[in-house]
């Protein structure tokens, strides 16, 4: 790790936002193993929230009532995925049911910042080191990141690529595009911390470009 970009006294975190289905996922977490880095992906603690939201019979527009039940459950990322309560809910929050409703739960800015929170601490117990994965990492989470990556891809790749999830596994190839463009319409025109690439990221179109060529690119920026 030595050779990695360093800001005096601040994480080093290698920041990679972007949309759903452009590969964010593959691509962080063999960076960071490149890296010997750890890995966080911001999504699934969204998802946590949700699935904890849902499971207590909560309205996922009642915001108060999402943060009084939050704050009676831990929220932590292990080996095996996000855990609620110290168990891993890795499946549990990939059902359709928490999908189609973490963007509401997400766009609350006072859940935003609990989450927020959460996600800074992970970073501090692993060493001020990560690979962090989501949309905000280099707007909002870790403004001052070593490296800023922002993922695109084009509409119909992203659902191609979404359609071999488990997660995808009933729907079809214009259900998945449909419901990826409602989550992007959802998660960049909220105004708590919307989708978009800082002005400062490198965008990478990952669309006609092989898993292998984006992390190379990404771990060259991180070490050059
Ligand atoms: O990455 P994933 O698809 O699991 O993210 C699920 C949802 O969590 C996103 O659609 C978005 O609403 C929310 N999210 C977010 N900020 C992040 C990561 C995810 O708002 N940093």
């Amino acid at each position: 790790m030595a050779d990695l970009l360093w800001n005096a006294g601040v994480a080093v975190v290698v920041a990679i936002d972007g949309p759903s289905g452009v590969g964010k996922s593959t691509v962080a977490r063999a960076v960071a193993q490149r890296l010997d880095l750890a890995y966080l992906d911001t999504g699934s603690t969204y998802r946590a929230a949700t699935l904890i939201a849902l499971s207590n019979g909560i309205d996922v527009c009642d915001e108060d009532a999402i943060l009084t039940e939050l704050a009676t459950h831990t929220i932590d990322y292990g080996a095996a995925g996000v855990e609620i309560d110290g168990v891993s809910v890795a499946p549990q929050v990939r059902t359709p049911e928490v999908t189609a409703n973490v963007s509401a739960v997400s766009a609350h800015p006072r859940v935003r910042e609990r989450i927020v929170a959460i996600q800074r601490d992970w970073v501090h117990r692993h060493g001020d080191a990560a690979v962090l994965e989501g949309r905000d990492i280099g707007t909002v989470v870790f403004p001052d990141a070593a490296v800023k990556v922002y993922l695109t891809a084009r509409p119909e790749i992203r659902a191609l690529r979404r359609a071999g999830d488990s997660e995808a596994a009933d729907s079809s190839i214009d259900e998945i595009a449909e419901n990826l463009a409602a989550r992007d319409r959802a998660d960049s025109t909220r105004e708590a911390s919307p989708l978009r690439p800082a002005d400062d990221a490198e965008i990478i179109d990952t669309s006609d470009i092989g898993i292998e060529e984006v992390v190379s690119k990404i771990v060259d920026l991180a070490t050059r």
